[in-house]
């Protein structure tokens, strides 16, 4: 019998420094993305959450891999791609990588401050390659959606520089998730946002995911992933000493992360309610 493979992300013992790092800033014991989820990320500043965004989303080499490090990218027909030697290749070919399967919503959100903010939302798609016109009206949709208080449409000339740090990330939103992508990475999307806005951005973000996809999240909204999220990823912080000082790193395992089973929350050994897990997380980060 065929086994099916539930996976987009399968990531084994791997270890992730920077090159000017003086030891590992993030060890990840187990890491399993699965096809269609919504995957959370939490932990306290300086753990790794950007690092495993930047390593998983290629964005820069972190990689640090022994014999039984697995880094695999699952494609839509069982394909997989090996990204542990992927900085061998050609800048080229790694960008194409991005380009075809990734789309991002960075923290600084990225803007093109010469484009207006529907030419923005369109960049994506246009540097994909994407039918245009097509896009432009799912784009209007998207804007009208999620910027109705701005009812932005296309033959608007609105200067983005002029907006808040909330309406930019709305657009940097609009834009990741116009294009056409399998994983989605999102490094606190909703940072500058309300409750009622950031809610309404993970519903349109939650039906975006491809079955085939994921979207990887790193939030320190934790009623917000308890809220969205099908996994969320706990990662720890420990601490060493390296030549005489202190250095904390993160750990990511399985035992930290935590699947949705019917209204509750689960490692495969205990089960926490909504408040109960929130309790957990709060003593362990706190
Ligand atoms: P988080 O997003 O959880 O706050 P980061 O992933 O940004 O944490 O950082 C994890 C660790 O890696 C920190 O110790 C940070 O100083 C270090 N780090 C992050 N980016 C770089 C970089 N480009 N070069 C060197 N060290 C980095
Ligand atoms: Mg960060």
């Amino acid at each position: 019998v065929e086994m099916e493979n539930n996976l987009v992300f399968e990531v084994k013992n791997l270890a992730c420094a920077y090159k000017s790092s003086i030891s590992n800033v993030l060890e990840i014991d187990d890491l399993l993305i699965d096809k269609g989820s919504l995957v959370f990320i939490i932990g306290p500043s300086g753990v790794g959450k950007s690092t495993i965004l930047e390593t998983l989303g290629l964005m820069n080499n972190t990689v640090k891999s022994n014999s039984s490090t697995v880094l695999d990218l699952i494609l839509e027909d069982g394909n997989k791609i090996d990204l542990l030697n992927i900085w061998d290749s050609k800048n080229s070919y790694i960008s194409s990588l991005r380009n075809k399967f990734y789309s991002f919503i960075f923290q600084s959100n990225n803007l093109f401050n010469s484009l207006t903010a529907f030419q923005n939302v369109l960049s994506s798609s246009l540097i994909q390659g994407q039918d245009i016109k097509l896009k432009a009206k799912e784009a209007e949709i998207i804007l009208n959606e999620l910027l109705s208080d701005l009812n932005i449409d296309s033959r608007d000339d609105i200067d983005i520089t002029t907006m808040s740090g909330g309406q930019r990330q709305r657009i940097s939103f609009a834009r990741a998730i116009l294009a056409d992508f399998k994983i989605l990475f999102a490094d606190e999307p909703t940072g500058n946002l309300d409750w009622y806005n950031a809610k309404k951005l993970m519903n349109f973000l939650k039906k975006k995911i491809p079955s085939h996809g994921a979207g990887i999240i790193v939030s320190h909204d934790i009623d917000l992933s308890l809220e969205f999220a099908d996994k969320i990823v706990l990662i720890d912080k420990k601490n060493k000493k390296v030549n005489g000082q202190d250095f904390s790193y993160g750990i990511i395992s399985l035992e930290n992360t935590f699947v949705k089973e019917n209204n509750a929350w689960t490692n495969g050994k205990i089960k926490l309610d909504n408040s109960n897990f929130l309790s957990f997380i709060k003593e362990k980060f706190i």
